[in-house]
């Protein structure tokens, strides 16, 4: 027991007993010693019950009272009573505060930020940025099914994918089609989650911009560079032999710039695209083309191999998908030394989807590397690239046609051992071949439900 609570519990003590005993002599000078001694316990019994009384107001009061003055227990007890009252009323007061400050910092956000109960999907919050950005409308909206109050957004849908739900990264505000937003969700507690929709559409804008940019630069430069090249297949080495490698260099040069017009042109198209053809492609002619392909790049330096293990096909855009397997291919052929293999090969996946794999046995590439090979330009050696006429784009292009084709790219790879690049295609991308043999159409053999996304 702390030393002051000691001192005034004792004290207390002290002055019941001195009470007691007084009232005992006292009862001995009358002669009537028990009842003066029961007269004065009685009396302490009654003045405790009304100290109790006193504290128990105290706890109900809802006034801030005084602290008791004095000394002994009870006032000791009062006094402790006021402080941890006192303490609470200022935690609390500085709670609020806090509170406060938060709705103050939320409220203030440019972004809008919306609490939702997971379970109902209703809107139990938000600050003012959402009835900029969302329509949201105070406090008409609180309680409001999200999915009904945000159509046109897909929220009902992207809620149920939980947790795992990816970023809506440009979807149409319900105000204004053409405000631009980015959506996140963030499960925050069990039942409560946070929906934070920022305004992407300068930034969009700005991509835009970019695309445009370089698809017209791109579009410009292509009749410069025919010209050029045009003259250049004019001059005949032959007849002047001192310009020869001048002129071979020249066109050669001319050569790559035009490929990079290419693939810039390839990029730009793919990028602007937001679906492709849904056609049946003929695998096994495909792959045909790309052995041929890979043979006359290759020139006897390697030892290549086509192989399809099961009878599928792929719905899909032709053309795009020869462009994406055929620079894969390239790739392997231009980074594998001479004497290497190179095997390309078409299987159906466990999970009924499909897979492509160009597997080679070159230089390989750092782990280091591997998370951005597919940005464009990025390269593992710019020298060795341009020495053997790469662009920096073709794993770019690869990559925009498989997200076309909902597809994604997996690349294995070991330095001075090879590189396995595996495109895997979705149930829905596949289909037995001999129906595009027979011409069908993929409305035919799937209902349109199934080929959304
Ligand atoms: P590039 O035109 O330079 O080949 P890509 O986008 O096709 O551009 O490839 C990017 C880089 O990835 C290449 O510069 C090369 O360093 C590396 N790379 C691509 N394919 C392979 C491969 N099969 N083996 C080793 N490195 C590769």
């Amino acid at each position: 027991m702390p030393p002051r609570l000691a001192v005034g519990w004792s004290r207390t003590l002290g002055r019941q007993c001195l009470i007691l005993l007084g009232a005992l002599a006292l009862g001995l000078l009358v002669g009537h010693p028990w009842p003066a001694l029961a007269l004065a316990a009685l009396c302490i019994v009654i003045w405790q019950q009304w100290r109790l009384r006193r504290l128990l107001l105290r706890l109900q009061a809802r006034r801030h009272l005084p602290p008791a003055r004095g000394t002994g227990a009870w006032n000791e007890l009062d006094r402790l009573l006021h402080q941890s009252q006192d303490d609470t009323r200022s935690r609390k007061r500085r709670l609020v505060e806090m509170l406060r400050a938060y709705r103050a910092a939320a409220a203030a956000l440019p972004d809008a930020v919306v609490v939702l109960d997971r379970n109902s999907q209703r809107v139990q919050w938000f600050n003012e940025a959402s009835t900029r950005l969302l329509g949201l409308q105070y406090p008409a909206d609180l309680e409001a099914s999200v999915g009904d109050r945000l159509q046109p957004l897909p929220i009902s849908h992207w809620l149920a994918s939980g947790r795992h739900a990816e970023p809506l990264l440009d979807a149409p505000s319900p105000l204004d089609p053409a405000v631009r937003l980015s959506l996140k969700l963030i499960p925050y507690s069990e039942n409560l989650w946070l929906l934070v929709a920022r305004d992407v559409s300068k930034l969009m804008r700005l991509e835009q911009v970019r695309r445009d940019f370089v698809a017209n630069v791109s579009h410009e430069l292509r009749t410069p560079l025919t010209v050029i090249h045009g003259y250049l297949d004019m001059l005949d080495p032959e007849e002047q032999p001192d310009w020869a490698p001048i002129l071979s260099e020249m066109r050669l040069q001319s050569q790559r710039m035009t490929q990079l017009v290419e693939d810039l042109l390839t990029l730009s198209r793919l990028e602007a695209q937001e679906a492709t053809a849904d056609e049946a492609v003929p695998m096994s002619s495909l792959l045909a083309t790309l052995r041929r392909e890979a043979e006359a790049l290759s020139l006897g330096r390697h030892t290549v191999t086509v192989e399809q293990s099961d009878d599928a096909d792929l719905w899909g855009s032709t053309k795009e998908l020869h462009s994406a397997f055929s620079n894969l291919v390239a790739n392997a052929v231009r980074y594998t030394p001479a004497g290497g293999h190179i095997d390309v090969g078409f299987r159906r996946d466990a999970d009924g989807g499909a897979v492509l794999t160009v597997r080679d046995t070159g230089y390989g590439i750092p782990a280091a590397h591997l998370p951005r090979i597919t940005e464009r330009f990025y390269r593992v050696s710019t020298s060795r690239s341009r020495e053997l006429g790469g662009t920096g784009l073709g794993l770019a292009i690869v990559k925009h046609v498989l997200q076309l084709h909902q597809a994604r790219l997996e690349i294995e790879s070991e330095v001075g051992r090879g590189s396995v690049f595996s495109c895997h295609f979705p149930p829905d991308r596949v289909h037995p071949n001999h129906e595009s043999r027979q011409g069908a159409k993929r409305d035919q053999a799937r209902p349109p439900a199934s080929r959304a996304g």
